[in-house]
């Protein structure tokens, strides 16, 4: 369909990117992104009505999504000239569009495009030699000005490396080394940084890469006193086996993995240094408060379980209780001992399920006038329950009387 729709269209439409990319790896992806040479925004409403999907335009970058039922997501562009404003860095010679598409992506990996046109359908598109690279498991960029004009792709390269078991090529390589030394970063911070650095986090296993960030002398451009010191890779290990607990029970909760890494990376900071790091890197507001709001909170308990665990459950559950779940992982990466993981972990699973029996009604009948009484009398139970004073709504009605 998505070949048909281009030709009625009078437009040659291309899978590219990371979706080639993966096929041709026989990798699972369910993004597609498709680039048209022509019109896109024309192509995305005409291929939305023929599959029934749901079309967003956004008419100023020549871009659109189609949402179908299912769940699938297209993402269509126009083949561009440029991504970024940077026309030094371009040779000024006569390309195609896609070519010139291909030429401006990161890395020759997701450079390839496969043409969708009905005549042509399933070509694959490889002017950079990059089906080379890809089966020699090579990170390469296109063109030697590549990380001068875009340097989140540092980041990037050290993603893909990590996750795929690829290498990072030599000369590539040597480029991230100058574009560190030129430290290309102090000019390029911001959001988009951020946002790949919570790719990077939000990987199945983020600690290699941020082992390689560390050996390419990245990390200093997240903070100048961050190093992976043996505490620092201690608490990154913890952090991560914390979160595979967590995902092995199944709960229904959401739990953003990387902003665990996040709070991870930062535990040795003061919190005024993260409010300097969320400047830098334009980190949204409602992230900002989190982050300070559970690194304040995990450091007041964590010092508290260092010096005396509480000694019942029920003063274990008012210290944990306000915690968000990546707080609580958080919480829990930091703490060395047994006995501090353990009660962490009956908490998550337990102790926070718990609830008295005895509700407002069965108050009434025992003759309470409603009130703020009921409140006290119910979080009494709750901690009667928690440690294991009361187990069932008569032994709490024999300890409300
Ligand atoms: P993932 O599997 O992580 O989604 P992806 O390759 O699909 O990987 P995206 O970030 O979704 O990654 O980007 C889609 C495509 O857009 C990439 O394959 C790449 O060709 C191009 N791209 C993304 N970011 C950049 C960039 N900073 N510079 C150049 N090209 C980029």
């Amino acid at each position: 369909t998505l070949g048909e729709v281009a030709q009625e269209t009078g437009c040659h439409a291309y899978a590219v990117g990371g979706f080639v990319r993966d096929l041709l790896l026989h990798i699972k992806n369910l993004d597609l992104d498709v680039v048209i040479e022509g019109d896109a925004l024309a192509y995305a409403k005409k291929l939305g009505k023929k599959l029934g999907g749901k079309v967003r335009t956004h008419e100023k970058f020549g871009t659109a999504v189609v949402k179908l039922p299912d769940g699938f997501k297209i993402d269509i562009a126009t083949a561009r000239l440029e991504y970024y404003e940077y026309p030094a860095a371009m040779p000024t010679v006569e390309l195609s569009s896609i070519k010139l598409d291909l030429y401006r992506r990161d890395f020759t990996i997701n450079a390839m495009a496969i043409h969708l046109n009905p005549d042509t359908f399933g070509t694959l598109v490889d002017f950079f030699n990059c089906q080379n690279d890809l089966k020699d498991r090579q990170i390469r960029i296109l063109h030697n000005l590549s990380f001068v004009e875009d340097p989140t792709r540092i980041f990037r390269a050290i993603r893909f490396e990590q996750r795929m078991g690829f290498k990072i090529g030599r000369h590539t390589e040597k480029l991230i080394k100058n574009a560190v030394k030129m430290e290309l970063f102090d000019r390029f911070f911001g959001h988009r940084f951020f946002n790949e650095l919570i790719s990077i986090l939000s990987e199945e296993n983020p600690i290699p890469a941020i082992h390689r960030m560390a050996d390419l002398g990245l990390l200093r451009f997240l903070h100048p006193t961050l190093r992976i010191e043996p505490k620092l890779a201690t608490i990154l290990e913890e952090t991560r086996q914390a979160l595979a607990w967590h995902r092995l029970l199944y709960l229904d909760e959401p739990c953003r993995q990387w902003l665990v890494y996040l709070l991870a990376l930062m535990s040795s900071l003061p919190v005024r240094e993260v409010v300097v790091f969320c400047e830098r890197f334009e980190v949204p507001l409602r992230h900002r408060q989190f982050l300070g709001r559970e690194k304040l909170a995990v450091t007041r308990i964590a010092a508290i379980m260092k010096r005396a665990m509480p000694e019942t459950p029920s003063g274990m559950y008012h210290l944990l209780k306000d915690l968000s779940p990546e707080g609580l992982l958080h919480l829990m990466g930091l703490l060395k001992k047994k006995g501090c993981k353990k009660a962490i972990s009956l908490y998550v699973t337990d102790w926070r399920q718990l609830k008295p029996e005895t509700d407002g009604n069965d108050l009434a009948e025992m003759g309470y006038r409603t009130g703020p009484l009921y409140g006290t009398i119910l979080r009494c139970l709750l901690d009667a329950r928690l440690d294991g004073l009361v187990h069932d709504r008569a032994s709490e009605t024999a300890f409300i009387k």
